[in-house]
């Protein structure tokens, strides 16, 4: 994997300044490759302009380059067509919109929410209020003793009046990935709209939303090796078009006058105002970059270095790894009796090693858990066997140190 990592500038420029980076924080947010920056720098060095409306020159290059991202993002997921993908500035953005134009119309008191105990706020908090405001009820399901999702519980809790289940792919505190086919099946059965948190899922698995038949599904441009600030909010033709605009504005409309508004066609109607173009081109660039090296062999790698580090981790005494047996994803988190999270990643952030320390905005998963937060390393493409067990060997350090 050396040679993906010299792709990622920042390594180099880290090494040359004489700073060390073992940059394990990926579940927040992945490193740039130079192509992803190369095409945003290109953008606004070689034909920058707005999109939509121009007829001269760098206005009709962007237009066709943001058209094209939209493109690369459909074949990406699946989708059966571009009307199915909206750019949004994230996933947090995806559900406040899906929130606002999909649940909030139609939701009276008496109506029921689902989302999961494993929940991070971003898709929490937005249903939670959105029930609060209307007199309707948010419901939990909860985890079982594996920390997997409870589907029998699951399944008694749907019910008619159940609205949307909302719910994550792959839990971004425990790594626990969620099986999304079974879980919209069940939901549909019940005539049960589902909403998938997909932030930590497209560098775990090749995506296929016809196949799982999610009704909505989100993810970040900044997760999957893209800029900030873009994000994809995938839903159903059929939903997306009775929806009313996620927001309104300019480029959304078709006609306006003083008296009515005719929408645009999707996937316009449901962007209003200049995009994130920028952002949109380094995201397809991205998923280029994604594309090139293999979604497979990323999950694949990732997964590998998970399951390595659970064998290294698994011998230092007073320590417990959280739900250490799941498979299939980059995340891992664990606890040291005697020591604070925080003060194990102030140590390894002196030694330049990146991980997260806390509650990983995922307050009612670590409450249910009865702790103070837990230590996350989470993996990527350019991590290896080496930094893992660098890391090993400075927890056993860290545990010198403390205790
Ligand atoms: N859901 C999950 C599972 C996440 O891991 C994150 C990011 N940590 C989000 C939602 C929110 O993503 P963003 O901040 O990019 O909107």
């Amino acid at each position: 994997m050396q040679s993906i990592k010299s792709e990622f500038p920042i390594f180099e420029n880290a090494r040359k300044e004489g700073r060390s980076l073992i940059f394990l924080d990926n579940a927040s947010t992945t490193q740039k490759p130079q192509c992803v920056i190369d095409a945003i720098s290109g953008f606004y060095t070689g034909y920058y302009a707005n999109v939509g409306r121009g007829l001269y020159w760098p206005a009709t290059i962007a237009s066709a380059s943001y058209d094209q991202s939209r493109e690369k993002v459909r074949a990406f997921i699946g989708a059966s067509s571009k009307k199915e993908v909206v750019f949004t500035s994230g996933t947090t953005d995806a559900v406040n919109k899906v929130v606002n134009s999909f649940l909030l119309p139609q939701l009276e008191q008496g109506d029921e929410v689902l989302v999961s105990e494993m929940e991070h706020h971003s898709n929490f908090v937005p249903w939670q209020q959105a029930c609060q405001s209307k007199g309707a009820q948010l419901k939990v399901i909860p985890l079982d003793a594996e920390l997997n999702l409870d589907l029998s519980e699951l399944a008694s809790m749907l019910t008619d009046n159940v609205k949307i289940l909302a719910i994550t792919a792959i839990s971004n505190t425990l790594g626990v990935k969620n099986d999304l086919k079974k879980i919209i099946k069940l939901a549909h059965q019940h005539n049960v709209k589902v909403f998938v948190d997909a932030a930590q899922l497209p560098l775990s698995e090749k995506i296929d939303v016809q196949e799982m038949d999610c009704d909505f599904l989100a993810f970040s441009g900044h997760k999957v090796f893209g800029p900030t600030g873009i994000g994809v909010l995938y839903g159903k033709q059929g939903l997306f078009d009775k929806m009313s605009p996620l927001a309104y504005g300019g480029g959304m409309v078709q006609q306006v006058s003083v008296d009515k508004t005719i929408m645009a066609d999707l996937p316009s109607k449901h962007e209003a105002g200049t995009p994130n173009i920028a952002g949109a081109i380094g995201l397809a660039a991205a998923i280029d970059f994604v594309n090139s090296v293999g979604v497979e062999e990323i999950g694949r790698h990732s997964a590998e270095l998970r399951k390595y580090a659970v064998e290294c981790l698994s011998e230092i005494e007073g320590l417990t790894l959280l739900a250490k047996d799941a498979e299939g994803t980059a995340i891992l988190s664990f606890t040291v009796e005697g020591i604070h999270p925080h003060d194990i990643a102030a140590f390894l952030a002196e030694k330049g090693i990146a991980v997260r320390a806390g509650h990983h905005c995922t307050h009612p998963l670590i409450q249910k858990l009865d702790i103070a937060g837990t230590v996350r390393i989470s993996f990527s493409i350019y991590n290896s066997e080496e930094e893992v067990d660098l890391l090993k060997n400075t927890l056993d350090e860290i545990r010198s140190f403390f205790l």
